[in-house]
């Protein structure tokens, strides 16, 4: 097995990816798991990759470990790509009270919007960055609509609002099983294109 540092302290991501790499020759450790006194890495980069490399490439500098990092989000049409990168920030909320803030906020934003203007995606850039500095990226995304009743409760964040493009019984996000989520979702995505870059790094230990 090789241990790969998951630069997040989302328990969700963690969650997420820990599944995800069940029956593959890796597993992650947590920046909590590692050291619960390394500090955050500031957020601060107006796109997905920037921050997503900002926190792999301090955490792989810091750790001397190989270092992935996801950095995700939603955007939201009818917001012009709000909230994006500021998605986790999104109310201004901190701690375990966000996410439902974020929820009251965009159903907020779009009260009588219709359907079809209620268009959103999720993002999801995953950074590989090794202790030298050499780097991968990945993308991946899912397209969905914004559904005022929240519905289901798996995943997290804002997937109880999220309608699924094209599923057929119009679940939420949330409705879905953790495998199926994996299987369309834009961090499922991401990862997967992340193993094969993974091998060439670790020079397919
Ligand atoms: P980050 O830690 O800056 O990448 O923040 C990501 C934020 O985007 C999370 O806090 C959630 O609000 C949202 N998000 C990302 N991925 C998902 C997902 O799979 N489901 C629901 N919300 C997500």
């Amino acid at each position: 097995m090789t241990e790969v540092l998951l630069a997040t302290r989302n328990r969700h991501k963690l969650k997420e990816v820990r599944e995800m790499l069940v029956g593959t020759e890796f597993t992650v450790i947590s920046t909590d798991e590692l050291d619960a006194s390394i500090p955050e890495v500031i957020e601060d980069g107006d796109t997905f990759e920037a921050n997503a490399d900002k926190k792999a490439r301090t955490l792989a500098k810091l750790t001397g470990r190989i270092t992935m990092a996801d950095d995700s989000g939603i955007e939201v049409d009818f917001l012009d790509g709000a909230p994006g990168v500021y998605s986790a920030r999104f109310a201004g909320v901190d701690g375990p009270d966000a996410d439902a803030a974020n929820n009251r906020l965009l159903i907020e934003k779009l009260q009588g919007v219709p359907r079809e203007q209620r268009t959103a995606r999720y993002w999801c850039v995953i950074a590989l960055v090794t202790p030298e500095g050499e780097a991968r990226y990945t993308k991946g995304s899912v397209e969905g609509f914004i559904v005022d009743e929240p519905r289901g409760d798996g995943g997290f964040g804002y997937d109880p609002h999220f309608g699924v493009e094209g599923d057929e019984a119009g679940r939420s996000m949330a409705q879905l099983s953790a495998d199926e989520k994996h299987a369309i979702s834009h961090r499922g995505k991401a990862l997967r294109e992340v193993l094969p870059l993974l091998r060439e790094l670790t020079d397919g230990a």
